[in-house]
């Protein structure tokens, strides 16, 4: 199959077509030069890069009913916050389970990796990995230790068990604790990722002085901040909808015009469906809507290019021949293929991850 039309990836939009082998890339290149010379079936469209979902809790996915209308401590805040209840309280057979519809659910969506904070310590980390297991959709571990004061022989397990270290923000951790978790993840060089500036304003002393590579929501953050989180270099997850929920919004414009790597994620599992694609549309239209409009382009490097050069995968950010894992391809008109992604992609996609194999 070819699809001829639009393809946008890590060097941005282009007119092109790809041609699809089953599942695998066999060539790329401008309209018209194709090797089959009109001799095979052609459907205009837009290919991408697979998404990696920026940042989700995929354990809270035992919960499916409606979140309290609830400060948002009193829901996610660790240890007593009504999701860790609902974890504490749910048997681990029940949990993997709802992990692994989570991830099928993205599945649907061929999101190829979802950068997952893991709340539950060494066998958090165990029931995810079995729950994924055979699926294409790769969760990419962020985990955390349980014990307070840290245990040194614990966070050792949980930093060589994870991908990675994810904790709840620097306010929930006494300052001894989160330095201990942030140096043992950097001298095993994995990555550190931390929520910051969520509900209220943290200090980016803090927050920054624990050299993260991934900082999550940053609602709260001024303009000072975002300047200083720009000089670190560390990559930001952001997540409309759920802030939403709570009357927050990210600071999409800021992280744009100072240049921020910046993720899209759909965050907790109890709020949302973790659907890139409504991420996409619920960001553009609500920052049109608060007259802050941030352009399709920044949303479509956000859920289709950034996450594969934070994961150190550059090469899967491009569509080229033999590109692992398999691009995306929409059946959408090429033109603009930006805005149509972000606007009309839900309903339209075409290839499926039941026809990949990475
Ligand atoms: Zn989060």
């Amino acid at each position: 199959m070819i699809v001829e039309g639009a393809i946008v990836d890590a060097d941005g939009p282009r007119t092109g077509y790809v041609r699809f082998r089953g599942n695998r890339v066999t060539e790329v290149g401008a309209i018209g030069t194709d090797s089959t010379r009109g001799r095979q079936k052609r459907i205009r469209g837009i290919v991408l890069p697979a998404p990696v979902n920026g940042h989700t809790h995929l354990g809270d996915a035992v919960s499916d009913r409606e979140p309290p209308n609830a400060p948002m401590a009193e829901i996610v805040a660790p240890p007593n916050g009504l999701k860790f209840r609902l974890l504490r309280d749910t048997p681990p057979p029940a949990k993997v389970r709802a992990m692994r519809g989570a991830l099928q659910r993205m599945e649907r969506e061929s999101i190829a990796v979802t950068l997952d904070f893991r709340e539950e310590g060494l066998e958090g980390i165990r029931q995810l990995r079995a729950a994924s297991r055979g699926l294409t959709t790769r969760p990419f571990i962020l985990g955390r230790p349980l014990q307070r004061p840290i245990d040194v022989g614990e966070l050792g397990r949980v930093v060589r068990a994870a991908d990675g270290i994810g904790l709840s923000s620097t306010r929930d951790e006494a300052p001894a604790d989160r330095r201990a978790v942030a140096r043992a993840a950097h001298a095993a060089a994995k990555p550190f990722a931390v929520h910051a500036s969520e509900q209220v304003r943290e200090s980016p002393e803090e927050y920054l002085a624990l050299h993260p590579d991934l900082l999550i929501h940053l609602t709260r953050a001024t303009r000072s901040d975002l300047e200083r989180v720009a000089r670190s270099g560390a990559t930001v997850a952001v997540c409309p909808r759920s802030n939403g929920l709570f009357g927050l919004r990210p600071p999409l414009s800021d992280l744009d015009r100072l240049g921020i790597p910046t993720l899209l994620g759909t965050d907790n599992l109890m709020f949302n469906a973790p659907s890139m694609l409504r991420e996409l549309e619920f960001a553009y239209v609500s920052s049109r809507m608060q007259r802050r409009p941030i352009s399709a382009s920044f949303l479509v490097r956000a859920a289709f290019v950034n996450g594969w050069h934070w994961l150190r995968k550059p090469d899967s950010a491009r569509v080229e021949p033999g590109v692992r894992p398999a691009p995306v391809a929409f059946r959408l008109p090429p033109e603009d293929p930006e805005y149509q992604i972000v606007t009309r992609a839900a309903e339209h996609l075409m290839i499926h991850p039941e026809t990949r194999s990475d």
